[in-house]
């Protein structure tokens, strides 16, 4: 017999990824969030290739390996490249109407997050403007911004509401990032943000507003089946430890599990509170006590940090990521993505992270990929190469993983592969521009 026919026959499969100089697999026992010193392995393999079959990532490997026993039409080679899974945002305020640049002159001139919200701007300009948007309105705002967030590699976002503050216009922020998730490639992940804001009808009730929040929204939210889970920002000024408290148990009693924005501009007690109430994910915790960085460790409550929100702020400050990681808290990392903090690239974000917080690029890149995935409880189908995951798998243009952070300001992405399907080539795109020699002249 000869030895074409003994060789068993390679398995057709849609999309093959080849030749690349580090495939970046994040796999391992990812039932759980990576901390300490896990999150510095990140499964790379050299010469790494994989195959796609039907949307689903169906073998990783050394690429003579995968190769071996699979075969398709449609053959990436990353040669010279980079392969991770796509970026997953674990805190995005994705959907909201209007921009406040104006403002951010304000700020660069010396104003206060706070002064510009007590003089009626910040958030609740953000608020009018979103409350007069219509719901096709702010599905047409939010699929620009998935446009920019899926070319910058990011495959899967967390998207909150809170910029309604009314039952109707909450609820017309959850329907629109319902659409998105159904006509977006990009997957939508649903927050309920009631609690984001004091709306101006209730400066003088407060407490009217968190009643209304838990008795009214949520439920309402919770049975349309809008929300996969509850946020409330939680500072001081705006919604205190104790309402807070009440309205994520709230939105516990109605199946959402809770979240929160914890500890952003003060020692509010918010890490003990994430902690105390089987939280998935805290928030940005710039202000964080050692005692709650140490309760989150135990109760496994993932740090998803936003150090563009804190450079957004203008005061130097930000999350003491090397601390957490000590103490055995997941990191992980999101833009913050909202009208005072507009930002849709999850490299830049890895950028910020290594330099302002120390983080070693590995470290950034757990934090934006498995760690994220595990923010939003998507970590079974997303957030590492193995197979029968996902194929959401991204191609950057840099010979090794540690050009992430060293290499900023720009898009690193060559392709990304969203279900399988290439859905972003850049390398395509650059004939356009680059001229033969004739065209010249
Ligand atoms: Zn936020």
């Amino acid at each position: 017999m000869s030895k074409a026919v003994k060789a068993r026959a390679r398995e057709k499969v849609d999309l093959l990824i080849v030749n690349a100089d580090e495939l970046v697999t994040l796999a391992g026992d990812n039932q759980k969030p990576r901390t300490g010193k896990q999150m510095r392995e990140i499964g790379i393999i050299r010469n790494g290739g994989l195959a796609v079959k039907d949307g689903r990532i169906v073998a990783v490997g050394k690429t003579p390996d995968v190769t071996k026993s699979f075969k398709a039409e449609n053959v990436v080679s990353a040669n010279g490249k980079i392969v991770l899974p796509g970026f997953v945002d674990p805190h995005t305020h994705l959907v909201f109407a209007g921009s406040r640049e104006d403002e951010f002159q304000m700020h660069v001139e010396g104003a206060s997050y706070m002064e510009i919200l007590k003089a009626g701007g910040g958030i609740l300009r953000t608020v009018r403007d979103t409350r007069k948007a219509s719901l096709e309105k702010l599905v047409d705002y939010g699929t620009e911004t998935l446009d920019t967030m899926i070319e910058h590699g990011t495959t899967t976002v967390e998207a909150k509401s809170g910029y309604g503050l009314t039952t109707k216009d909450e609820l017309k922020m959850l329907q629109a990032i319902q659409r998105l998730n159904q006509l977006h490639s990009v997957d939508v992940v649903p927050t309920f943000l009631g609690a984001h804001a004091i709306p101006p009808e209730f400066s003088n009730d407060p407490q009217g507003y968190a009643r209304l929040v838990v008795e009214e929204m949520i439920p309402k939210a919770a049975e349309k089946g809008l929300a996969e889970f509850c946020d409330v920002f939680c500072e001081r000024g705006v919604f205190s430890l104790e309402q807070a408290r009440r309205i994520l148990l709230a939105g516990k009693d109605s199946g959402l599990k809770p979240r929160l924005h914890a500890d952003e501009m003060s020692s509010l007690g918010g890490a003990e509170l994430a902690a105390s109430i089987g939280a998935i994910s805290a928030d940005h915790m710039l202000f964080s006590s050692d005692e709650g960085i140490k309760a989150m460790a135990d109760k496994g409550v993932v740090a998803t940090l936003l150090p563009a929100a804190a450079f957004s702020l203008m005061n130097a400050r930000y999350a003491d990521a090397r601390i957490m990681i000590n103490f055995g808290v997941p990191v992980a990392l999101g833009t913050d993505f909202n009208p005072n903090c507009w930002v849709e690239n999850q490299q830049l974000i890895i950028a910020f992270a290594c330099h302002f917080m120390r983080l070693a690029p590995a470290e950034a890149i757990t934090a934006t990929t498995i760690n994220a995935a595990h923010a939003i409880g998507r970590a079974k189908e997303i957030g590492s190469l193995e197979v029968d995951k996902k194929a959401d798998i991204i191609v950057l243009d840099v010979p090794n993983h540690k050009f992430l952070g060293y290499r900023f300001g720009v898009n690193l992405v060559d392709k990304v592969v969203k279900n399988g399907r290439i859905v972003v080539d850049r390398e395509a795109s650059r004939g356009e521009f680059r001229l033969l020699e004739e065209q010249k002249t």
